[in-house]
């Protein structure tokens, strides 16, 4: 099962990445997450990688691409793999291609409207980073965390003015992507407007309408 999701930011794909992987027992590949990683551990690549991920820029494509041709060669990705923010351009589209047979690409879509309230009702705790909603999860006390006492914030990405200029760049960065893998018939679209535990169901009926089933004892 070779998968690729993609979808606007906050529109919850690593989360339907992550839970999705458990459910079919095949690895969730984050290039964010492996680029993270490699910085945290100061390798090679990741000083490579550091000036561009810390500007939240591009990382070149030659070095996006070779580090998941690494990944996909590794043992784990025999039985299928989900990519989550790769490919990003059209280029490691194409480069992809050359590696693997995809199976499908799965777009999560919500209206801009759903996604701006989802993002901009986010709140971090100041001092243990715990994450809350002010309405999918809200804190007992308004603005105050319930760990540590400590006062919430609003991250300056999750203003509203900020995640719309956000879904922009998406939207012009990933048109060409998205009508590629049209042409190539194997882009499904999701609803994702609900929360994750009715969009991680409708997932696994799409998979399913495809011929991949969940691993036995998982739900
Ligand atoms: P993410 O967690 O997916 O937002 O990725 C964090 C950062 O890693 C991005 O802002 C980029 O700097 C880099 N990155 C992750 N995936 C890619 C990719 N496919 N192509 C280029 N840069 C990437």
């Amino acid at each position: 099962m070779k998968l690729v999701f993609i979808g606007p930011p906050g529109v919850g794909k690593g989360t339907y990445a992550s839970a999705i992987s458990k459910i079919y027992g095949v690895p969730h590949i984050s290039t964010g997450d492996i680029f993270r990683e490699e910085i945290k551990k100061g390798t090679d690549l990741g000083k490579r990688i550091r000036s561009f991920v810390e500007k939240g820029e591009l990382v070149p494509d030659e070095i996006v691409i070779e580090t998941i041709r690494k990944r996909l060669s590794q043992d784990d990705c025999k039985k299928g793999f989900i990519l989550d923010g790769f490919p990003r351009t059209l280029e490691q589209a194409k480069a992809l291609d050359e590696i693997v047979v995809l199976d499908l690409v799965l777009e999560f879509v919500a209206p801009d409207d759903v996604i701006i309230k989802r993002i901009s009702g986010r709140r971090i705790c100041s001092k243990c980073g715990a994450i809350y909603h002010v309405v999918f999860n809200p804190p007992k006390v308004s603005g105050v965390c319930d760990k540590c006492g400590a006062p919430l914030i609003q991250r300056d990405d999750d203003k509203p003015e900020v995640v719309r200029h956000r879904l922009e760049i998406y939207k012009k960065r990933f048109a060409p992507i998205i009508d590629y893998y049209m042409k190539k018939g194997i882009l499904v679209k999701v609803d994702a407007r609900e929360l994750a535990d009715k969009v991680v169901p409708k997932i696994v009926e799409v998979l399913k309408k495809y011929g991949f089933y969940p691993e036995k004892g998982s739900s």
